[in-house]
């Protein structure tokens, strides 16, 4: 089932439609706002915005990291804008966002690693948008605790950190990541009370389907209620090749292989993102 580009049919991309879609669209353009679902052109816009939901990136958009599926620019990052947490508050405001998910480059230059602005960002939501529900999807603040505590004690609705990969792959696809690391961030999390965790892998960057059962059980072992599981897709010719297209049956069956392991919520198709459906998980 391949299409002129070389990619399967199932991902084709349907452009966004919808009065809602276009009625944020011009917000968007008109106040400058910035969200990763435009700077991404993610595909899941149509429907995500249509459901109030939207995704916005935090301290800067250079990364002090270079994982290799990710299309983020990296190099020294800008320096802290502490406005930062009004100017996202503002923009979930003037959008209407119903659910807005929060993430953020990694920033292994700050001391606090931006959780300072992390924990000033989600009470700038909370007070300017009192009836916004929220995810955090975190970096793993290199399992520092105080660090993540500035997260636990806003305590979002959803707290998210990606394992992105299965544990072989993780050194080359995230080279300054570690497999038991990211785990010990979602372990902690669930101890320190949060109700919501939750993690996201792509595929096709090599893994073996036993790989990835084993990926969903190590994130049952710590307690995670959510899993997103998506097509890697290349950003751009240096990034990590795609060395295989996923199947909707076998992304299926890792959906019903993640429920009867007991994830309370299982995303699993070729077009999914980590925010994707996000307004559901908080139950
Ligand atoms: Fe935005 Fe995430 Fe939805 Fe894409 S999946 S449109 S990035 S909220
Ligand atoms: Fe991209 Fe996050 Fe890796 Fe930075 S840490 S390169 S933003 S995936």
């Amino acid at each position: 089932p391949e299409t002129r580009k070389g990619k399967p049919k199932w991902l084709r991309v349907k452009l966004p439609t919808g009065e809602k879609y276009r009625n944020l669209r011009k917000l968007v353009d008109k106040y400058d706002l910035h969200t990763i679902c435009t700077s991404g052109s993610c595909p899941n816009m149509g429907e995500c915005w249509g459901e109030g939901t939207a995704t916005f990136m935090i301290l800067g958009n250079v990364c002090t990291r270079s994982c290799g599926f990710c299309g983020v620019k990296t190099g020294r990052p800008e320096t802290v804008e502490w406005d930062e947490p009004e100017k996202v508050a503002r923009s979930i405001k003037i959008m209407g966002i119903k659910h807005a998910v929060v993430t953020s480059v990694d920033r292994d230059d700050l001391k606090d690693m931006g959780s300072i602005i992390w924990a000033e960002t989600v009470k700038a939501i909370r007070r300017m948008n009192p009836t916004t529900t929220l995810e955090t999807l975190i970096p793993d603040f290199q399992g520092i605790e105080r660090h993540i505590d500035r997260i636990v004690e806003v305590a979002p609705e959803v707290v998210s950190h990606n394992m992105e990969t299965v544990r072989r792959l993780t050194r080359e696809v995230r080279i300054q990541a570690k497999y038991d690391r990211s785990l010990g961030v979602l372990d902690y999390l669930k101890k320190q009370g949060i109700n919501r965790t939750k993690s996201g892998i792509m595929l096709g960057l090599g893994e073996k389907e036993e790989e990835v059962i084993q990926t969903l059980k190590d994130l049952r072992s710590v307690d995670c209620d959510v899993v997103t599981i998506g097509q890697y897709l290349q950003p751009s010719k240096t990034h990590l090749p795609v060395k295989e297209f996923i199947t909707p049956d076998q992304f299926k069956r890792y959906e019903e292989v993640g429920l009867e392991l007991g994830f309370r919520h299982v995303e699993s198709s070729a077009l999914v993102r980590s925010s994707y459906k996000a307004q559901k998980h908080i139950n």
